[in-house]
């Protein structure tokens, strides 16, 4: 496989091995969702395999069937929670895209008509306000 190697050292191997915390929403045996410490929108969450791969480029095909199902699943919630007109589904692969963190991860992010998102990877978000965000997320998967 050309391309750089995966760092497990990157920040959401640290988040999957419990060395930094996250405010997590989701979980199963293949994957991950958490919010992102810098939303792009109120509700803006990843979802992640817990698998190593830098992105999409050099990930198992295996694993990409797995992270859609919960992707969706998500994007569904996060809609309800958020009151949002629609969702916006992204995913970054190398520098030359935008990607800054290298473990696969996809974007769920809550729009509004007419509303901007605001900068990707721009201000850090109060820790009270994402896990009350985490929480009205989670209260949907309940239901
Ligand atoms: P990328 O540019 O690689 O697609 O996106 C990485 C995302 O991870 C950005 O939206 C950024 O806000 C988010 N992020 C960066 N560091 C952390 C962190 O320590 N914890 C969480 N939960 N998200 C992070």
């Amino acid at each position: 496989m050309s391309g750089q190697a995966y760092d497990p050292n990157n920040i959401f191997g640290k988040i999957l091995r419990g060395e930094i915390p996250c405010h997590r929403i989701y979980e199963d045996d293949d994957t991950l969702a958490f919010m992102d410490v810098m939303p792009q929108s109120p509700g803006h969450l990843l979802v992640i395999p817990k698998v190593p791969s830098r992105n999409i480029l050099d990930a198992d095909p295996a694993v990409l069937p797995k992270l859609i199902p919960v992707v969706q699943k998500l994007a569904k919630a996060a809609k309800e929670a958020f009151e949002a007109d629609g969702i916006t589904v992204i995913q970054f692969n190398e520098p030359a895209s935008g990607q800054t963190v290298y473990h696969l991860h996809f974007h769920v992010i809550p729009r509004y008509e007419g509303l901007p998102l605001k900068p990707h990877s721009g201000q850090m978000e109060d820790g009270n306000v994402l896990a009350a965000n985490a929480e009205k997320i989670i209260g949907i998967l309940g239901n």
